[in-house]
């Protein structure tokens, strides 16, 4: 049968029955080519799930941006996930106290590379109005931060809103290799 498909008259020059051998549309119409870093990057971007670490109020919200109404499933994050291991994106939402902030770094640290972090809202990102001794100044004094999300509390649009500004980030991210062979250097 794939016979027939390049077929062509006799009357057509040997160049013209050359190209229509060489292009089969039924083969080739299902076939995109791109580089692998950039289908690994397009994979990781759609396929995030996320660590809830719900501190205080802004937790509200993020239980919000899951719901029917605003629905991060369009995304591809709605795989809320209580196992560190499980997780590649750690979204901080609330107040970071001293006496949460390690068990924060903890769950930080089980979850598996590469990850990302989101710090939503104004005590996540930087202690919000807790100018206070029991209150971390800001996630990143801890923890790497990818996406800063503002407000007191962000809307869950702007949460949405962060997450595609991290999927943007992983879209451009080095290469797999690259990746590899820096942690090897290291070592
Ligand atoms: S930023 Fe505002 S809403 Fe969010 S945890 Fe802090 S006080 Fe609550």
């Amino acid at each position: 049968m794939a016979q027939e498909n390049v077929l062509t008259p006799s009357s057509e020059s040997a160049e013209t029955q050359l190209q229509h051998a060489a292009y089969d549309s039924k083969v080739e119409g299902n076939i995109i080519f791109t580089q692998v870093d950039t289908a690994i990057n397009w994979m990781r971007k759609n396929s995030l799930w996320p660590m809830p670490m719900g501190l205080a109020c802004c937790a509200i919200e993020l239980m919000g941006s899951a719901s029917s109404r605003f629905d991060i499933s369009r995304f591809g994050a709605e795989v809320m996930r209580f196992s560190p291991r499980q997780a590649d994106v750690m979204i901080v939402a609330g107040t970071v106290t001293y006496k949460m902030a390690l068990a924060v770094k903890r769950i930080w640290d089980q979850m598996p590379e590469p990850k990302w972090c989101i710090a939503m809202g104004a005590c996540a990102s930087s202690g919000g109005m807790y100018r206070s001794y029991a209150v971390l100044q800001g996630i990143d004094n801890l923890i790497p931060v990818d996406v800063y999300v503002s407000g007191c509390p962000p809307r869950p649009e702007a949460l949405l809103e962060g997450l595609i500004k991290l999927q943007k980030k992983i879209e451009e991210e080095e290469s797999a290799l690259a990746h590899f062979q820096a942690k090897e250097k290291a070592v």
